[in-house]
């Protein structure tokens, strides 16, 4: 039999490669991280943890702006130091690197190579001078902002996330091309700590994949707060001026308009890193979306697999995490059964302020599949004694089911949105109807009142609707 090096080899260590090599490690495997550049991948460098260390910065600046509203006066300043503000960002950078340096996981028993990979055969791949064999890979090796061929966009210096977080300084104005998740939250953190943003977005409002009343509620509430939004608008020129960027856009009733930024930042998607992989020499298919893969997260190469944003179809960190909970048990157990993804109650949020959290399908997705047999219940925030407290009002929960209260869909504007969403996401994984949430004691005054209350409503209609219940009714009449 074949002697490996390794039972298992990762390719990127972003989410999807360390969850997977902690993981493979935990099963008792041998098993090795290869990286190109740094352990922790977008998430820790240019993604999530300096978007949020960002964001909460911005809800700092936007609170102290707004004291009054609290009866309170300060004498502090209200001036935003943007170069102390990215200090920050990249000290937060800085601490959660602390715990992903390759000492950590060599520490643990986890072999790490800094080197770009390429595969040699199915069971081998070069790193560096080295060539390291193994039963088993996984490939993470995440993605890279799509730069759309707007003309002049290659005269011009640009952002994306990959060097927005390095900004000794934040500018005066930005344009930003994509209201996206990504887009739409740089736009609201960035707008809060002095930022000019105008957002240039193809589609008639920002976050166009979500639930269109609740973008609709956010857009205006962003558009409140001074940002300016270019909706059915495409980027077609940039051109370079004196004092940054200018961009032009077409809008389909407006014809051609110009708009002016000191810096852009393109936000427009993404593409899979694949290059100088070698992806031929292992057998493995893709497309330019990314690897393929089946449910099992196996690649056409039969023993590679592929997770995270590399296969390109649902890019957020916590779906590269769970993809490494399938692959990796498939990978190297000898499972009767194996493991397969199941995207029915896949949950993500934008970590706007509100923020706009999702679970399942929207209610047009819903009556494609359920008719108008469906049920939608809305909750504003301002019906919720904590949001009174709190002074965050603006918000809406929605919850889609079916006729009988299976919950097919979950969207939360609001505040703690994302972390509410859970509770209605478990209900929903169990199989359970929207009653069981108006079953349970939630404790007073929580934001929990704002899935209740609609749950109640449910289950309200559930009894009037009953059968047996309007008989007795009748008869007692
Ligand atoms: C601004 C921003 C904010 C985000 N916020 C969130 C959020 O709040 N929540 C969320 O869930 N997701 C968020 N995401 C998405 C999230 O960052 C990604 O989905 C996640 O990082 C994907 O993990 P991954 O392991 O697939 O790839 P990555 O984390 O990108 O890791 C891939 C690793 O592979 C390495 N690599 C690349 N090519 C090679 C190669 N050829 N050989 C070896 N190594 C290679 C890279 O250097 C990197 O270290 C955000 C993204 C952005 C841009």
């Amino acid at each position: 039999m074949a002697q490996f090096d390794y039972d298992l080899v990762v390719l990127g260590a972003g989410s999807g490669g360390i969850s997977a090599v902690n993981l493979g490690l935990n099963l008792g495997k041998k098993v090795a991280l290869v990286e190109k550049n740094r352990i922790g991948g977008e998430c820790t460098w240019s993604g999530c943890v300096p978007s949020k260390a960002l964001i909460k910065a911005a809800e700092a600046a936007f609170t102290i702006k707004n004291m009054e509203k609290y009866g309170l006066k300060t004498a502090a300043s209200k001036q935003v130091d943007t170069r102390k503000v990215m200090d920050h960002v990249r000290a937060v950078i800085a601490r959660v690197y602390e715990e992903e340096k390759p000492e950590v996981f060599q520490r643990k028993g986890i072999d790490v190579y800094i080197a770009s990979p390429s595969f040699v055969n199915p069971n081998q791949v070069k790193a560096g001078e080295r060539v390291i064999s193994s039963k088993r890979f996984i490939i993470s090796t995440g993605s890279h902002p799509f730069v759309p061929p707007i003309q002049g966009i290659d005269t011009v210096r640009y952002l994306t996330n990959e060097n927005l977080f390095q900004l000794k300084t934040l500018p005066g104005s930005m344009v930003i091309i994509g209201g996206g998740p990504i887009g739409s939250e740089m736009a609201s953190a960035l707008n809060r700590l002095g930022v000019k943003i105008t957002i240039v977005e193809q589609a008639s409002h920002i976050l166009s994949r979500e639930e269109d009343e609740l973008a609709e509620m956010l857009m205006k509430r962003m558009v409140g707060e001074g940002v300016k939004v270019m909706c059915d608008s495409q980027a077609v020129k940039v051109e370079k001026t004196a004092k940054g960027i200018r961009i032009y856009t077409e809008t389909p009733r407006l014809g051609v308009r110009k708009v002016e930024a000191e810096q852009l930042l393109v936000a427009v998607g993404r593409r899979p890193n694949i290059e100088g992989l070698n992806l031929e020499k292992a057998g493995v298919d893709y497309t330019s979306r990314g690897i393929i893969v089946g449910r099992t997260m196996r690649t056409t190469g039969k023993n590679i697999y592929a997770i995270g944003d590399v296969v390109g179809l649902f890019l957020f960190s916590h779906m590269a995490e769970y993809w490494a909970a399938i692959a990796v048990p498939n990978a190297v157990l000898p499972l009767p059964v194996k493991k397969r993804a199941n995207y029915k109650n896949l949950p993500w949020s934008t970590f706007t302020d509100p923020e706009l959290a999702r679970a399942g399908v929207t209610e047009k997705e819903a009556r494609k599949s359920y008719g108008d047999s469906i049920r939608v219940y809305r909750y504003p925030y301002s019906g919720v004694d904590r949001a009174k407290t709190d002074m965050t009002e603006e918000g809406m929960v929605k919850i889609v089911t079916t006729r009988r209260g299976m919950i097919l869909g979950v969207h939360i504007l609001g505040a703690h949105a994302a972390d509410l969403m859970h509770e209605l996401l478990m209900v929903k994984t169990l199989g359970h109807p929207l009653n069981r949430v108006a079953d349970m004691i939630h404790a007073y005054p929580t934001y929990g009142d704002a899935i209740k209350r609609p749950a109640a409503r449910f289950y309200g209609d559930k009894l009037r609707d009953n059968p047996v219940i309007k008989i007795i009714q009748k008869l007692r009449k």
